[in-house]
């Protein structure tokens, strides 16, 4: 089988072309091509003499992931693309989300105020999950298998193609740290010079909760942002409305969260899904203050977006409002989080459920916003 160039880290394929009797400078000149330049061939890379060209085909191949899907919304400012994976197993193509958002300047940041011109690209981990969230649309297809760090640096490298993207936040489907080494291996590739480049603050990891992953995220040396994912202020809800939430508890997350503090010097962020009259009350935002003052922290309030699941509703706007003054006036900062792209299902897990839905009728892909685009690799 053909290996995926970018499942390499910098230093293997370094040795790899060792072993071929190439200079160690090569490494780098493929690297540029794949990441910088968005090289979908080794052909194109015509700063590699031909034999090499031609060796490197035969060993590799640099994955590019044909688009299944695409919506765009918020006038062509966000766009999803649901990529395929191919079949993992029988003849059924996996397929993962990978969404687009661009933010003009002047846009508020509640952490850095008026930002730049930037473009954030959410990835991926995991066909599916495992983590079971009962207001999840990816949670609720279940897991298929872990993407490959080439699989996720795809989805970046297809956005890339269009325009310079400034952020990453792993907030896709799957559970990041459940695919550690995937995930940290593509966001080698994402912040090295020899790669991507990017700014290491430019990249958010989102998790559910896995407290040794957490440790060892922060001794990996990275300057970037964590979400920890908590949606309750106490163990017995956040249980009901993460299914594998049971051996972990929120002090346990908060003592892993204060540890990546202390290690990274960086404030965290706790994400928390609104769920009207389940988790959105203002005694359960006090109760949440309690907990989380005294840490460098945030929180980001999630408005449920509906998606197919349980009679879960989002919360009216009052109650987003009071339950985000509630921690304010217990001296928790909180952000309402801007839903990007409500009209074309933006959160996680949501477009491949559809159209899993329509392919199982005949694919019914007429309508304003929904193209069906021919594979192009
Ligand atoms: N597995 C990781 C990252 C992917 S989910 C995690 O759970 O953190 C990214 C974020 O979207 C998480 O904070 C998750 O709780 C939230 N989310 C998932 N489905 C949602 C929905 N239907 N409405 C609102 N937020 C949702
Ligand atoms: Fe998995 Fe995150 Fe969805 Fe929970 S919210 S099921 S952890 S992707």
């Amino acid at each position: 089988m053909t290996r995926h160039l970018l499942d390499l880290s910098l230093e293997d394929l370094e040795a790899e072309l060792a072993s071929w009797g190439e200079p160690a400078f090569r490494a780098k000149q493929i690297a540029q091509w794949a990441l910088r330049h968005g090289a979908t061939t080794f052909e194109e890379m015509t700063n590699l003499p031909a034999a090499l060209r031609a060796r490197l085909a035969e060993a590799f191949e640099i994955a590019t992931l044909p688009v299944i899907a695409e919506r765009t919304a918020d006038d062509g400012a966000t766009t999803k693309v649901l990529l395929d994976l191919g079949p993992s197993t029988g003849t059924q193509s996996d397929a993962v989300e990978a969404v687009r958002m661009d933010y003009e300047s002047g846009d508020e940041d509640p952490e850095a105020g008026a930002l730049p011109d930037r473009t954030t690209v959410c990835v991926s981990t995991q066909v599916g999950c495992a983590m079971g969230c009962t207001f999840c649309a990816t949670g609720q297809q279940g897991f298929t298998r872990n993407l490959s760090a080439a699989e996720i640096l795809a989805q970046v490298l297809h956005f890339t193609r269009q325009r310079r993207v400034t952020n990453v936040v792993f907030m896709g489907m799957g559970e990041p740290l459940a695919n550690y080494d995937a995930t940290v291996a593509a966001i080698r590739w994402m912040v090295r010079p020899e790669g991507l480049d990017m700014r290491q603050r430019g990249i958010t990891v989102s998790t559910v909760g896995l407290v040794r992953a957490i440790d060892r995220l922060g001794d990996e040396g990275f300057q970037i942002g964590l979400t920890v994912s908590l949606h309750a202020p106490d163990d017995d809800l956040r249980r009901q409305l993460i299914r594998t939430a049971g051996g972990t508890s929120i002090d346990e997350l908060i003592e892993a969260s204060r540890g990546y503090v202390a290690k990274r010097g960086r404030r965290v962020t706790f994400a928390y899904a609104l769920l009207d009259h389940v988790n959105d009350s203002p005694e359960q935002a006090r109760a949440l203050a309690a907990r989380i003052r005294g840490i460098q922290a945030h929180v980001n309030l999630i408005p449920y977006n509906p998606t197919a699941g349980p009679g879960l509703r989002p919360p009216s706007r009052e109650r987003v409002r009071a339950f985000q003054r509630e921690l304010q006036a217990h001296g928790v900062n909180a952000t309402v989080r801007v839903e990007r792209g409500q009209e074309i299902a933006a959160a996680c897990g949501q477009l491949r459920t559809d159209v899993m839905k329509q392919n199982a009728a005949p694919l019914e892909l007429s309508g304003t916003a929904f193209q069906r685009s021919e594979p192009s690799e």
